[in-house]
């Protein structure tokens, strides 16, 4: 990605920004009360574990985690940032994707946080990343995008590119399958280099057997 510059505030200004048995027949009216039920939940549920911005250090992993979205607004514009192009690995489409990351310096170290995924767009003349979503919708005309994507990354890509790497439950090291396909997974925690090695050994079987 050739001109792409990652840029911090201070250069960019503002630019910032039960699975069911079986049918279950339920009322109109029933289902519309529990609609309601279940939003009103949420939106206590939300109240209750609305974010404080934390003090110190941006993102500790003592600190529960946040949706990546969360994340985004808890760390808005005073916060050292730099944009990083990549490419979602999650699809089948390779969409281009920027990452927004904060940096902090912490004890004389300096920690760098993930705290948003969105589209990749570039300004033509000049090569810089645009992150603002209103930018994007005045200036289309000025600016580049992959065609795959097209600027826009779907709800998965937005999200999940930022949940695995921080959510409590995201896979940390090699998993190997100990039972055969078609049952329910069982997986050991194996070592990188053994990992490694297994992958070799696989691709070698395939490679000979063509
Ligand atoms: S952003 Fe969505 S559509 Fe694009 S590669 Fe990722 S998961 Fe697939």
């Amino acid at each position: 990605m050739d001109g792409v510059k990652s840029k911090t505030n201070q250069e960019k200004g503002n630019k910032a920004t039960g699975a069911f048995d079986g049918e279950v027949l339920i009322s109109r009216r029933k289902f519309l009360k529990g609609i309601g039920a279940i939003t009103g939940l949420l939106a206590l549920e939300k109240l209750a574990c609305a974010p404080k911005k934390p003090e110190g250090e941006v993102l500790p992993p003592e600190q529960p985690w946040q949706p990546p979205s969360v994340y985004h607004d808890l760390y808005p514009k005073e916060y050292q940032e730099e944009f990083v192009p990549s490419t979602c690995w999650i699809g089948k489409q390779d969409c281009s994707l920027v990452y927004r990351v904060i940096k902090q310096n912490v004890n004389g170290k300096e920690i760098r946080r993930v705290v948003k995924a969105d589209g990749l767009v570039i300004e033509k003349a000049t090569g810089n990343i645009v992150f603002n979503p209103d930018e994007v919708k005045k200036r289309a005309d000025e600016l580049l995008y992959n065609p795959r994507n097209k600027g826009t990354l779907c709800p998965k890509g937005a999200g999940a590119n930022v949940t695995a790497l921080y959510a409590p439950n995201r896979v940390k090291y090699p998993l190997k399958r100990i039972n055969r396909k078609g049952e329910p997974g069982k997986f050991v925690r194996i070592s990188w280099e053994e990992a490694k090695n297994l992958i070799a050994q696989k691709l070698t079987e395939v490679k000979q057997k063509r």
